[in-house]
């Protein structure tokens, strides 16, 4: 993926579902799901800002304590975002912990979680130096399912169906930006965090004649130039349509899901979908609320998705990973 983030299954196809977003150059990283965090490094964890949660099965929230535990102490805040209900489950973890102390704390880590119940977003505040007791926040409108908007890029759900309601999540970028590193090179400049600057300017539609600052450090010191926005776009970057990236897993086949998950990943450059069992299985598949891998194919193709990855393998198929990865492919046609 030659975007500005990396996608990174924290815990294999087999291990609990969890995607680890990290955009670079930027001290920040997206989180889909909450599962088991051992294998993620702390300092990955600190960079979360927006944590997404399909829905509360302990596979996929049992991390939450770990990420917690990391940020207590920190001046920083997390933002949680999952189905109906949501809120109160994450009440109802921070309620199993004593508290007495952490009004004291000179920061002052805050959760903020959002539950999404139809086209509203319904949202309440955690804060350490209010011993984490609910706070209640305005609920706003999410059309569209649209959970997080930025100027780079936006977050959607769609809530699906698992027996329990569980949303299914495309990131979607709004312009992508690269930079022609030759060129860069060429008017003796050098990459670094200026050009997150730079690319922001661009994804905001910044007027040409914006000034922008390039500046860096190396060995002979710290350097800065000066430039318009319009040169710089002329000479080092190019604009492509963002990236499109999406993340399915929980959910039962049917007509409903199918609909939903076919609008959602639409055209999506790359669909992280569930693949838990193999079509030989179907039948405890259904009852289970889970994909076969035929079946996640199948909805990969009526997307379009352009790559697919499977995920979320049942441990009974440990030996049969290859198996799996082939009836999906076949599915949705080679590829
Ligand atoms: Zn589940």
């Amino acid at each position: 993926m030659t975007s500005i983030l990396s996608p990174e299954l924290v815990n294999g196809p087999f291990g609990d579902p969890t995607l680890f977003l990290d955009f670079r150059f930027e001290r920040r990283a997206l989180l889909f799901d909450l599962g088991d965090l051992a294998a993620l490094a702390p300092r990955k964890i600190l960079r979360l800002s927006d944590v997404f949660v399909s829905h509360a099965h302990m596979d996929h929230f049992a991390g939450f304590d770990r990420l917690l535990r990391l940020c207590l102490g920190r001046e920083t805040a997390v933002r949680l975002y999952g189905p109906s209900g949501f809120i109160e489950r994450v009440e109802h973890k921070l309620a199993g912990y004593i508290w007495n102390l952490v009004q004291n704390y000179a920061t002052d880590f805050t959760l903020v979680a959002h539950e999404l119940d139809g086209e509203q977003l319904r949202a309440a505040r955690f804060r350490c130096h209010g011993r984490f007791r609910r706070e209640p926040l305005p609920q706003r409108a999410a059309p569209q399912g649209v959970l997080l908007d930025e100027p780079g890029f936006r977050v959607r759900a769609a809530v699906l169906e698992h027996d329990v309601e569980c949303l299914g999540f495309a990131f979607e970028e709004k312009v992508h930006v690269n930079v022609w590193k030759n060129r860069l090179l060429e008017m003796g400049l050098q990459a670094g965090p200026w050009l997150n600057e730079l690319k922001r300017a661009v994804a905001e539609d910044a007027p040409d004649d914006t000034p922008v600052l390039a500046h860096w450090r190396d060995d002979a010191g710290e350097h800065q130039r000066r430039y318009s926005l319009g040169e710089l776009k002329a000479k080092v970057l190019r604009l492509v349509p963002g990236q499109k990236l999406c993340y399915v897993t929980d959910v039962v086949y049917g007509e409903h899901n199918a609909r939903r998950i076919a609008s959602l990943a639409s055209g999506a450059d790359v669909l992280f979908i569930e693949c838990v069992f193999l079509q030989q299985d179907a039948e405890h598949a259904a009852r289970k609320f889970h994909l076969t891998a035929r079946q996640a194919g199948l909805l990969a193709r009526a997307a379009g998705a352009k790559l697919v990855e499977p995920f979320h393998f049942s441990p009974r198929y440990t030996e049969r990973e290859a198996e799996l990865r082939a009836e999906l492919e076949q599915a949705r046609g080679g590829g």
